[in-house]
């Protein structure tokens, strides 16, 4: 049995949300098996970045939070603690839970990506490529991410509300538009 080289465990680990048949691809010196059980493996060894703080049975409470919970190459599942270059397939086969209810259920803005920055970084690269080729067009992007946007589930986590009532109290926009009236007549 060949050992691993580091670059297929990368290849293995930024594109481990595909299905094993299109990893196959991708590896063609590995078989479903081999490569089933690295990601077995891989999956009980992704470690916590030194640095970064474990939100694990600790409640996100900020915008400042946010920032910190998706600044590392690998990111933290709050369901079981453990770290992942991309989590929502992780999600969906070990707790049975998807992206939209994962992040509402742990106080995520709705726009929180839930990958490491270096898979994040990738897949701007191959999406940047994309559009360059002419296979993506800027104004679908642009459609598919409003909808995203206001696709209902989820839209802000609870501090960003309390965020957004301040601004509203202090901007007193009600005496701005001219749509309400103050008082009576
Ligand atoms: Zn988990």
């Amino acid at each position: 049995m060949k050992n691993w080289a580091t670059e297929e465990v990368e290849i293995l680990t930024l594109n481990c949300h595909l299905p094993i048949a299109d990893l196959m691809k991708l590896l063609p010196r590995r078989s479903y098996n081999a490569i089933y059980s690295k990601i077995r493996a891989l999956d009980d060894n992704n470690i916590k970045p030194i640095q970064a703080k474990s939100f694990f049975n600790e409640k996100i409470t900020s915008l400042a939070d946010v920032d910190e919970y998706i600044k590392y190459d690998l990111i933290q599942c709050l369901e079981c603690g453990k770290w992942f270059p991309f989590l929502p397939v992780h999600l969906n086969r070990i707790h049975q839970i998807d992206s939209i209810d994962y992040r509402i259920k742990h106080d995520l803005p709705a726009q929180t990506p839930l990958a490491g920055v270096k898979y994040r970084e990738m897949h701007r690269a191959k999406m940047n490529k994309l559009i360059e080729d002419g296979i993506v067009v800027h104004e679908h992007l642009k459609d598919a991410i409003e909808k995203s946007k206001f696709a209902g589930r989820g839209k802000r986590a609870t501090y960003e509300l309390d965020r957004q009532r301040e601004n509203v109290t202090k901007n007193q926009i009600w005496l701005k538009s001219p749509r309400t009236k103050v008082g009576h007549k």
